[in-house]
C-alpha cells in the first residue's frame, strides 16, 4: 500500500509583532523527514510504501505569511498529485493552531485542498496536538483524527504510531467512515490542562476505557488554542467509529463524551506552583537547595510568545541578590548580532531588550561573552541536531551572579541538554528562568522549586482577560454557564 506522509506544525500567536516566514520554519524533505515525523515502529510493514514529502516545523511563532504557507501547502499538494493514480492513503501530522495571513487556519485549508484533489473517500488520517482548534467541516474531512493524550506531550511518537497503524488498518479493510466532532462551549489555556493532574488524568483514563469498545476506533479530547481570535477556538471532542455501521452508535458516544468533559469544567486549574511575579521570585530566592526554576508564563515561547520580555531580569536586578541565576533565554536579534561580533572573553556594553513594548524594554548591562553555540533541538518535540532552531550567546553580567543566553530565536529551553550545549549546567545555578508556561518534565524532575510566574505578556494566563470577539458565546469561563 502506498501512503503519503507530511508534517506541518505551527502554533500561531497573533499577539506578537513577528510574522512566521520561511526562515522561521525547520524544513526536512523526503527520507530525511522520517525522523522528524516520530512514527515509531509503524513504518516497518513489508507491504507499506511510505512516501515522506516534507516536515515543516515552525514550532510556536507569529501568524504565518501567506507566501510561506503557500510554499508548504503547494509542496504537499504537488506531492499528492504526482502519486494520485496509485495512492492508498494520506497521513498528516498537523498541529491545529496554525494561522495564516488572509486564510485563517492553515490546517483546515490543507485538508480542504486535499479533499478537493482526492475526493471524499481516500483515507486521510491526522495526528495532532491537543492544543489545536477544530471545526466540524475539518474534522469530518478526516477519516481519523486523534490528538496526543499527554500534556506536556510525552506521547507524540506513540500517538503518531497509533494513527499511522489505524490508517493502514482502514486501507486493508476499507470502511466508509469519518471522524465525529462535538464542540464544547468552554475555553481553556494549556497551563490548566496538565495530564498528570486532574481532571485530565481521569478524562484520559475514560478515553482509554471507551476505546476498548470494539465499535470505537479512536477518541480524543482537544483543549484548543487561545492565542489568536477565531471562531473555532475552544475545546472539542472527537470519536471515530470502527465501521460504517458503528457511526450512529459513535454519534451517541460523542454526545455523552462532550457532556462528560463539559461537566468537569469547574475542575480545571493550574498545575504545580503558581504565583504572582513578586511571590514567585521570593519562593525561589528563599529556597535553600538548587536548582530552582521560574517559568515566565506571560512570555511562553512554546505558545508563540517572542521570549523577548525583560520583566523578570529587571525584577531580579532590583533584588541585588547573590544567588547564581541563569536566564535561558532572552530573545533579542539586535543584541545577538552585536554580541556575535564580540570575541569570546571580551567585555562589552549592551542594551538587552527588543523594545517591542514596555515588557521588553531594554536593560543596560555590561557583559562578558562566555560561549557562542547553535541551539540544540528538543528531543521531546522530535527535533534533532542544531539546524533551524537559532543560536545563542552565553554572557555573564559583570558585577552580578547572573548569566544570560541571548538568543537569535524564540526556540524554547525545556531540556537540560540544551543548556549544557553552552558549557553550563542548570545544576550549577540556584535559579534558572525559562520562557515557558507549565514546567516541562525535566524541570519538574530536577527542580527543588519550580514555579510558574503569572507575568504579563502575549501569553497571559488569565483567560477571562483575553479580548476574544469571534468565539462562540456563551463560553465558559468568560460567561457563567
Ligand atoms: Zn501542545
Amino acid at each position: 500500500m502506498k501512503i503519503i506522509a507530511a508534517k506541518f506544525v505551527l502554533e500561531a500567536n497573533e499577539n506578537v509583532p513577528m510574522r512566521c516566514d520561511i526562515e522561521n520554519v525547520a524544513f526536512d524533505f523526503g527520507d530525511k523527514c522520517i525522523a522528524a515525523m516520530q512514527l515509531g515502529n509503524a513504518t516497518h510493514d513489508s507491504d507499506l510504501q511510505l512516501i515522506p514529502l516534507l516536515s515543516a516545523n515552525a514550532g510556536s511563532s507569529g501568524v504565518m505569511t501567506y507566501n510561506c504557507f503557500r510554499y508548504i501547502e503547494t509542496r504537499i499538494l504537488d506531492g499528492i498529485r504526482s502519486h494520485l493514480s496509485d495512492l492508498d492513503g494520506i497521513y498528516l501530522h498537523l498541529h491545529g493552531a496554525s494561522y495564516v495571513e488572509t486564510i485563517g487556519s492553515g490546517d483546515f485549508h490543507i485538508l480542504k485542498e486535499i479533499r478537493n484533489l482526492v475526493g471524499p473517500y481516500v483515507p486521510v488520517a491526522v495526528a495532532c496536538d491537543p492544543h489545536g482548534n477544530l471545526c466540524k467541516e475539518y474534522v469530518e474531512q478526516c477519516t481519523l483524527i486523534r490528538s496526543y493524550r499527554e500534556s506536556p506531550h510525552t506521547d507524540i511518537e506513540q500517538t503518531n504510531e497509533f494513527v499511522l497503524n489505524e490508517l493502514k488498518d482502514i486501507i486493508r479493510h476499507r470502511q466508509n467512515i469519518h471522524a465525529i466532532y462535538r464542540k464544547l462551549p468552554m475555553i481553556l489555556g494549556g497551563e490548566q490542562s496538565v495530564s498528570s493532574d486532574e481532571p485530565v488524568k481521569t478524562i484520559n483514563r475514560h478515553l482509554d476505557e471507551l476505546q476498548k469498545d470494539p465499535k470505537i476506533r479512536s477518541c480524543s479530547w482537544h483543549v484548543g488554542y487561545i492565542r489568536h481570535d477565531c471562531d473555532e477556538a475552544g475545546c472539542g471532542i472527537v470519536v471515530v467509529p470502527q465501521t460504517q455501521q458503528d457511526t450512529e452508535y459513535c454519534e451517541t458516544v460523542a454526545d455523552q463524551l462532550a457532556q462528560y468533559v463539559f461537566d468537569k469544567r469547574h475542575e480545571f486549574h493550574y498545575t504545580g506552583l503558581t504565583a504572582d511575579p513578586d511571590k514567585a521570585l521570593q519562593m525561589v530566592l528563599q529556597s535553600e537547595e538548587k536548582p530552582n526554576f521560574i517559568t515566565d508564563s506571560g512570555d511562553n515561547v512554546t505558545s508563540g510568545a517572542t521570549g523577548a520580555n525583560t520583566t523578570i531580569l529587571r525584577q531580579v536586578l532590583a533584588q541585588n541578590t547573590q544567588k547564581k541565576i541563569l536566564f535561558a533565554s532572552i530573545h533579542d536579534d539586535n543584541t545577538f548580532t552585536r554580541l556575535a561580533d564580540t570575541k569570546t572573553g571580551q567585555q562589552t556594553d549592551i542594551q538587552l531588550g527588543a523594545d517591542y513594548n514596555e515588557l521588553s524594554a531594554p536593560v543596560p548591562l555590561t557583559v562578558e561573552v562566555i560561549k557562542k553555540a547553535p541551539q540544540l533541538g528538543t528531543s521531546m518535540f522530535g527535533e534533532y541536531g542544531t539546524q533551524g532552531y537559532g543560536e545563542g550567546i552565553l554572557v555573564h553580567v559583570i558585577s552580578t551572579n547572573i548569566d544570560i543566553i541571548v538568543a537569535s530565536s524564540n526556540h524554547p529551553f525545556v531540556e537540560r541538554q540544551q543548556v549544557r550545549q553552552f558549557g553550563i549546567d542548570w545544576f550549577d545555578y540556584d535559579i534558572t528562568v525559562v520562557k515557558c508556561g507549565y514546567a516541562f518534565p525535566e524541570l519538574v524532575k530536577d527542580g527543588n522549586v519550580a514555579v510558574m510566574s503569572l507575568t504579563e505578556g502575549a501569553t497571559l494566563q488569565d483567560t477571562s482577560r483575553l479580548p476574544f470577539k469571534r468565539i462562540l458565546r456563551p463560553m465558559y469561563p468568560i460567561d457563567n454557564i
